[in-house]
């Protein structure tokens, strides 16, 4: 059975999961309307299911399709390099493809005949809701289904879409200007930065290790555009997972790291919410502008679609490197981060007591984020353009395009005044803190004492690499060291 959904007049395929998750029924409810209607108003395609009334000649039997379910099954999935929450898509590791997976399948041993490729990129594409990353360059979900549209839909979404390649003009032309002003001034830096995906360890080419899960270590790269200096801010889980206290905690060590005489920065990277444009991140630079020499800070983001930087090179650059090299441990990866390029990157190795709560300072500190001085409702969705300086360190700046002659929204980080009296003590308190506290900000507080722990399953997979020899002993102590997660926890993978 194929599933669709219909969006501003495309056909857009989908895995049953996602179908009846994303309605809200079960498989049960849609037979019987399935039975009921036509593929026409279902937009379900019940072709498959017709298997046992009209038999094709090549017809792949129960077994078949269960074995190739079975093998994609068996892979475990890595989390996006984004927040979950971003996205219902899970992907695979990253030396995999599709090609790959077909010749594992080939090489295992099955109750019936294996299927052809063709059938199997058909099974995984239809049932399953993982998938591989692709290059940054690739992905526009708005152009692609833009070019999809019939004439009809595409002759009313023709504003939007052309606001849409706007912005994206706007975002790298401004980058091109920032970069000429970094390169002329001693005073501006100019970077680009975002997240790799996630890099597993162990990382080696034998079969079998492809079906165990395995240790996610992490890269925040920050890429210099003036000078191409690039600095990679690197850790495993057992020393943090990542979000948005995870990216403040490394641009601010970056930050502060920068030569005393650079007194302006201004930053670029996707708008990925969970890792940029969000209130840890703001708190980090208003608390970095009221310590240290730099007076002003901006953070540009890219157009949804074609966030292409700098900073994906580099990526790119490692993980070609790492194809054809075995690493061991999170060291593996940072030696060959290290080396990946003529001219070194930085490498900055980040242990569980690197890490700041900023989250949690910006619950406490930024008392209004939501409402401008003017009255109007930030949607932080729409930002574009975030400034914070020295010389205002009650408010942070937004804009929601990166046009220059629109004027920034001021946002006061004070407390918009209560109409009611209801909670008078507490108002109180709350404004003579602000006038005492509000032009020095706190430090944040540590986010962890410890290592974290690791899943008992994820646990039990390494030891089972390291015991095959897969793993080379040398390596053993590490792998002895984690701390196995004694609540007893299962991963969702
Ligand atoms: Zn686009």
């Amino acid at each position: 059975m194929i599933y669709n959904f219909t969006v501003d007049g495309v056909v857009i395929r989908v895995c049953k999961k996602f179908f009846l998750k994303t309605l809200g029924i079960d498989e049960k409810t849609v037979r019987v309307v399935v039975r009921n209607s036509s593929v026409k108003s279902t937009g379900i395609d019940l072709h498959g299911d017709m298997r046992g009334k009209h038999p094709k000649k090549h017809a792949l039997s129960a077994e078949q399709i269960q074995s190739v379910k079975d093998h994609i099954g068996s892979f475990p999935v890595v989390d996006s390099h984004y927040c979950r929450k971003t996205s219902m898509r899970q992907y695979l590791e990253h030396s995999l493809t599709i090609s790959k997976m077909y010749d594992l399948y080939c090489q295992q041993k099955w109750n019936t005949v294996p299927v052809k490729k063709t059938s199997y990129v058909k099974i995984f594409n239809s049932e399953f809701n993982i998938g591989f990353y692709k290059p940054r360059k690739d992905q526009c979900d708005e152009c692609d289904i833009f070019e999809k549209m019939t004439e009809d839909y595409r002759l009313k979404n023709t504003g939007k879409h052309q606001r849409h390649l706007r912005r994206k003009e706007q975002s790298r032309r401004h980058k091109e200007v920032d970069k000429t002003a970094a390169k002329c001034n001693s005073h501006v830096k100019t970077a680009t930065f975002d997240m790799q995906k996630v890099l597993v360890t162990p990382s080696l080419m034998i079969s079998r290790a492809y079906y165990l899960r395995k240790l996610s270590t992490y890269n925040l790269t920050v890429f210099d555009l003036a000078t191409a200096d690039v600095t990679s801010y690197m850790w495993d889980e057992s020393q943090d997972s990542k979000g948005s206290s995870e990216s403040a905690t490394c641009l601010q060590k970056w930050l502060t790291a920068l030569p005393s005489d650079i007194t302006h920065v201004i930053l670029y990277s996707d708008t990925a919410a969970g890792q940029n444009r969000n209130q840890s991140v703001l708190m980090m630079y208003m608390q970095v502008v009221s310590f240290s020499n730099i007076t002003v800070i901006e953070h540009k983001f890219m157009e949804s679609g074609h966030s292409q930087m700098e900073v994906d090179s580099v990526h790119a650059r490692i993980e070609q490197k790492c194809r054809n090299v075995p690493i061991y441990t999170p060291d593996g990866w940072y030696t060959l981060v290290r080396s990946s390029c003529k001219k070194p990157y930085n490498v900055v190795e980040l242990q569980f007591n690197d890490w700041k709560a900023w989250k949690y300072l910006a619950q406490t500190e930024l008392r209004n984020t939501k409402k401008a001085d003017d009255g109007t409702t930030l949607n932080w969705l729409k930002l574009k353009w975030i400034k914070v300086t020295k010389y205002d360190q009650e408010a942070f700046y937004v804009k929601e395009e990166l046009d220059n002659e629109i004027p920034f929204k001021r946002v006061s980080i004070k407390k918009a005044p209560r109409k009611s009296h209801r909670t008078t003590v507490i108002v109180d308190r709350v404004a003579t803190e602000l006038d005492n506290d509000v032009k020095v900000i706190p430090l944040p507080s540590q986010l962890y004492h410890s290592r974290l722990p690791i899943s008992k399953v994820k646990i039990a997979d390494l030891q089972q690499l390291v015991a095959s020899g897969a793993i080379q002993q040398n390596y053993r102590s590490f792998y002895d060291n984690l701390n196995e997660n004694l609540d007893n926890l299962v991963e969702n993978d």
